[in-house]
């Protein structure tokens, strides 16, 4: 069984800095990340190969020092990494990454044998577009199973795959044939601590790096800025919110510290006419 794990290197959102003149995100003010929810899809692949063998290769198409990321992928047990960087990538929206990101995955089945399975995550949490995955699909013409939280079970003499896919009211099992693509949900597994044989492994590998002119019969009006028809009308950051006061001691305390607060802003409260409901 061949899988495919695309994986984006992410700047950690939980602490980046914003511009207040340019609005945009200020990249260098955080470190660079594996997206959180491809960490799952990774441990995902790699629990599959456990259960029913082949092999891992993950995808990522970045700037060059996306390379720790595969190295992180290795160490989490993949066998083969891809990098595709170039800077007429730069820019892509997610047309143009999920076309990228499909012409490479035919290079890498060309060369290393016919993909079973695509996964990737549900959505990552800088672009958090959640069309990639649905994208790179419609390309290579597989049916893509998203928001997937538990794979049920995969039938490799009958090529098919049966997973829950989660809905707002529980889960619908859906069964499909197989290659197929995964968007998996960060509730699918429990990520393992990297075991040493395989950091040992990941501080010896070196990712295969392709640039656009590795990636043979592509259409570079396709990518990057120029193969990007998403037009960015405005980028602004929400207002901050005022810190919130965590009242601490019995319950009357709490409740007379609740009390004042009310009083102390009473004025808050008098213009406005309470309709009984
Ligand atoms: C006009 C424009 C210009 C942009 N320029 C840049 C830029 O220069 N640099 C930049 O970083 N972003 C840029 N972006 C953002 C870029 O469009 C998105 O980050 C990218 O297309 C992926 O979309 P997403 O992050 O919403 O991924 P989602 O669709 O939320 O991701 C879902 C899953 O797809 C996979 N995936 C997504 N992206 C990648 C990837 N690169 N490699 C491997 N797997 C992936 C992962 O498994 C991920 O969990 C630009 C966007 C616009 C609209």
């Amino acid at each position: 069984m061949h899988i495919v794990v695309c994986v984006k290197q992410v700047p950690d959102t939980k602490i980046i800095k914003m511009n207040p003149k340019t609005n945009t995100m200020d990249r260098s003010s955080a470190p660079a990340i594996m997206n959180p929810y491809d960490v799952y899809a990774v441990e995902e692949a790699v629990r599959i190969k456990e259960k029913y063998g082949g092999t891992i290769s993950v995808l990522s198409m970045g700037p060059p020092p996306a390379v720790s990321t595969l190295k992180k992928c290795v160490e989490m047990g993949a066998d083969d990494t891809y990098l595709i960087s170039d800077r007429r990538f730069a820019g892509a929206d997610t047309l143009a990454t999920s076309y990228a990101l499909a012409e490479a995955l035919k290079k890498i089945s060309s060369e290393k044998g016919e993909i079973d399975l695509v996964i990737t995550g549900k959505q990552t949490i800088d672009g958090d577009t959640g069309q990639v995955g649905p994208g790179i699909a419609r390309r290579l013409d597989i049916p893509p199973l998203t928001f997937v939280q538990k794979i049920k079970e995969i039938d490799l003499g009958n090529r098919k795959i049966s997973v829950h896919r989660k809905r707002e009211d529980g889960y619908e099992v859906v069964e499909s044939e197989l290659p197929c693509l995964l968007a998996v949900e960060s509730g699918i597994n429990e990520p393992r601590y990297a075991p040493l044989p395989n950091m040992i492994k990941a501080a010896r590998h070196e990712p295969v790096v392709w640039s656009v002119d590795d990636l043979e019969d592509i259409d570079i009006t396709k990518l990057g800025l120029k193969g990007s028809p998403t037009i960015v009308g405005k980028v602004w950051a929400p207002p901050k919110s005022e810190g919130a006061e965590m009242i601490e001691g019995s319950t009357d305390e709490v409740v007379a510290r609740i009390v004042d607060l009310v009083m102390e802003r009473k004025e808050l409260f008098q213009d406005k006419e309470v309709q009984p409901s």
